[in-house]
């Protein structure tokens, strides 16, 4: 394959959900340009792009995969996506290099879960979008209805460009309402017989065809002039509107297919080398002070690295697209967030497993590089004294949370080794080493890509593990100001211990009060590791406990703070004054007024009407209206505090305040009960009391837990 110039490169990312078709139409587009000699099949587990072990067990993606096809003297790659919110992570970093994306929908079920969060993405990207019906052949097709569907969903930009002349199993032949032409295909697909409209159809096409004239013109004044003055558009006109239309999100064409029959993909390829955007045509790339960076291969280097994958023997392979200039194996680049420098080495284009060395990946083009020093998924690489940086992909906030242990402690280490390669390719994914909780915390897009992640680590890493449920990273601290006092002695034969201490523990607020008997010498104030503060005042007068004895005492309170008094979880936000205490001439240590410290305080603190926190998140709930009053009362046992109700098209969003203790399996419980069309985001938002019946329950438990 030959280097392209960014303006014959089309980056196109099918996306879709779960069975809609879309590894069976990248496998169709493939054999159709020649780029395969031999369709492969979903059943057979031989196409191109589900060639991972997973992928090939599940019968679906689970990875994004790279191909690409010569088309008319152009280069279309094409990524397949995973097609479940489970595996966002994959599709955003594809959203990220893609100027074009299909949505594939099918036919036999409409438009289904998930589309619509794949459409939100797009969205966001502003990415120029077309929609493809699939599966036009199945017995249960129904075109009319999917079409309406997308179009209650995604608006009236969504224009059909094709409609099938038959659906079900005859289907055969497409009118095209833009090349006002009819594609009768031969029994096993493949090339169509180009023939004129049928009489029967004709009058149904050109109500089509006017209606998407309309829609390419409206948004631009020039063209709108030339549509009223003929009463048509002319070829170029067409294809510079849809095209402007698409780019500014205003027109999705939509088109159909069977993927499975082969029909209907040549004219896919040809709307993408003819109409679709080239790198250069599309909503550059923000560099992150918000500056714009167009692709230009007449620049220096850099490029933009969005997947990581690693191969047995080969080490990780990188892929990335180039943004400016032209990558060339043996430049050096400087990685923009490290300021490593990367030698690269061979260059190459993947179609599914199989990889292709090329010499060059012009700006606009996407390829993959193995062994770089210093790079990771988000980083910008880019030639030295040449600053350019692209923005990252931002991964939604995980959705599901579980503590993970393996089976055997001997493979504890390998596993802390192998979640760290699996986080490393997916991004998405979030480990946590958790001191407090004596847990690793691992937190994902849902139920599915948390069974990956342990199917990746029996399969590749060898190490079997389970899930359990998650402990809570709670907090604690007081509500009232107490006096404390101890005295801590010890005389048993040699050297003795003797500390004395008087504390006044409060809890900690914005105006804090003074007090006639206690003078400040000196105040610390601590911002705590795990949040909140301690503020530490030293008010000894008189000598009472030598100056060299206070570090000791405080060290004492935060080893409380850390191992807080209730529930061994962290204290925080307390004031603590030490005033008085006495010393011993002989018996007088740091060990002694630690120990004093830690004890003055742990008994002061729970004098003080201690009250347990809890993490609680901001959870926004998206639902079909239907399933409003289920979702509502579910929210009410869980503890949950309403902030709002809004409705977007047939769904509704609740935004509410939860506690992270109820929410553990959500995601899961939620999709269960809304027939898998329910999904929610959920983030941090505040330390909040716990009720008094829980925090008891808590405290006995560690209590518990102490005595064991
Ligand atoms: P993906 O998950 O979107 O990549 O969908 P796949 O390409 O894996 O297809 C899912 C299933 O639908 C497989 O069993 C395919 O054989 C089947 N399929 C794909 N395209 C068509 C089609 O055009 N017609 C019919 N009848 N089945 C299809």
């Amino acid at each position: 394959m030959i280097v392209y110039h960014p303006s014959k490169v089309r980056n196109v990312v099918l996306l879709g959900h779960s069975g809609s078709g879309k590894t069976t139409l990248a496998e169709t587009m493939l054999f159709e340009s020649g780029a395969i000699s031999r369709r492969g099949t979903i059943e057979e587990g031989n196409t191109t792009s589900d060639y991972n072990e997973v992928e090939k067990d599940k019968l679906k993606s689970v990875y994004s995969s790279f191909m690409n096809l010569e088309w008319r003297g152009h280069k279309i790659n094409l990524i397949d996506t995973p097609g479940t919110t489970d595996y966002s992570g994959e599709v955003l970093g594809a959203l990220k290099v893609a100027d074009t994306a299909i949505f594939v929908l099918d036919a036999e079920h409409g438009v289904e879960v998930g589309t619509e969060i794949l459409w939100n993405y797009a969205r966001k990207y502003k990415t120029p979008s077309f929609f493809v019906i699939n599966k036009i052949d199945h017995p249960n097709a129904d075109f009319q209805r999917t079409l309406d569907l997308a179009r209650e969903l995604f608006g009236r930009h969504v224009v059909p460009v094709q409609y099938p002349y038959n659906e079900k199993g005859d289907f055969n032949a497409i009118i095209d309402v833009l090349k006002m032409t009819m594609y009768e295909f031969p029994k096993n697909g493949g090339k169509p017989d180009k023939l004129p409209i049928p009489d029967s159809h004709k009058a149904q096409a050109e109500l089509l065809h006017n209606e998407l004239i309309e829609a390419i013109a409206e948004n631009d004044e020039v063209l709108m002039d030339i549509y009223f003055e003929k009463g048509t558009l002319g070829e170029n006109e067409m294809r510079q509107g849809m095209r402007n239309a698409m780019t500014n999100g205003d027109f999705c064409p939509l088109f159909c297919a069977s993927a499975l029959r082969n029909m209907g993909s040549g004219r896919i390829m040809g709307f993408i080398d003819n109409v679709a955007p080239s790198p250069m045509q599309t909503h550059p790339d923000n560099s992150k002070n918000g500056k714009a960076v167009d692709i230009n291969p007449d620049e220096k280097t850099a490029a933009f690295m969005f997947k990581t994958v690693s191969e047995e023997h080969v080490g990780d392979l990188m892929y990335f697209k180039t943004i400016t200039g032209s990558m060339k194996p043996g430049i050096d680049l400087v990685n923009h967030s490290t300021g490593g420098m990367n030698r690269i080495g061979s260059l190459f284009l993947t179609q599914g497993h199989k990889r292709i060395e090329v010499p060059e990946i012009k700006a606009g083009d996407i390829g993959a590089v193995v062994k770089l020093k210093d790079a990771g998924v988000n980083d910008t690489l880019h030639e030295k004294g040449y600053e350019c940086v692209i923005d990252p992909v931002e991964y939604p906030e995980p959705t599901i949370r579980a503590a993970i242990r393996t089976h055997d402690q001997a493979n504890e280490e390998k596993l802390g080794a192998a979640l760290n390669q699996i986080q490393r390719e997916d991004p998405s994914l979030s480990i946590e080493h958790s001191q407090e909780l004596k847990q690793i915390i691992i937190s994902g897009q849902g139920e599915e890509h948390l069974a990956m992640v342990k199917h990746r680590l029996s399969s590749r890493f060898k190490v079997d593990v389970e899930y359990y449920k998650p402990g809570i990273p709670y907090r604690e601290t007081i509500t009232k100001a107490v006096r404390s006092h101890y005295k801590h002695k010890k005389q048993s034969g040699g050297a003795g211990q003797y500390a004395e201490v008087y504390m006044l523990v409060e809890p900690l607020m914005e105006e804090m009060p003074e007090y006639n008997d206690i003078t400040v010498r000196k105040t610390d104030e601590i911002d705590l590791p795990w949040g909140g503060k301690l503020v530490f005042r030293n008010c000894i007068v008189g000598g009472v406990i030598d100056n060299r004895f206070m570090p000791a005492i405080l060290k004492g309170i935060m080893d409380k703070l850390e191992n807080g008094p209730m529930s061994g979880s962290r204290a925080r936000d307390v004031r603590v004054s030490v005033y008085d205490g006495s010393m011993h001439a002989v018996d007088s240590n740091e060990a002694a007024f630690k120990t004093a410290g830690t004890m003055a305080f742990k008994k002061g603190f729970l004098d003080a009407n201690p009250q347990l926190l809890e993490p609680t998140y901001k959870v926004e709930i998206s639902i079909p209206a239907e399933f409003m009053g289920d979702v509502m009362s579910d929210l009410a046992t869980r503890r949950g505090q309403i902030l709002g109700m809004d409705s977007e098209g047939s769904f509704q969003t609740v935004t509410a305040l939860v506690p992270l203790a109820e929410l553990y399996r959500y995601a899961t419980h939620l999709k269960s009960k809304t027939q898998g069309r329910g999904t929610h985001t959920r983030t941090f938002d505040s330390y909040t009391p716990v009720p008094g019946d829980i925090q008891d329950k808590v405290m006995k438990e560690t209590a518990k837990l102490e005595e064991a």
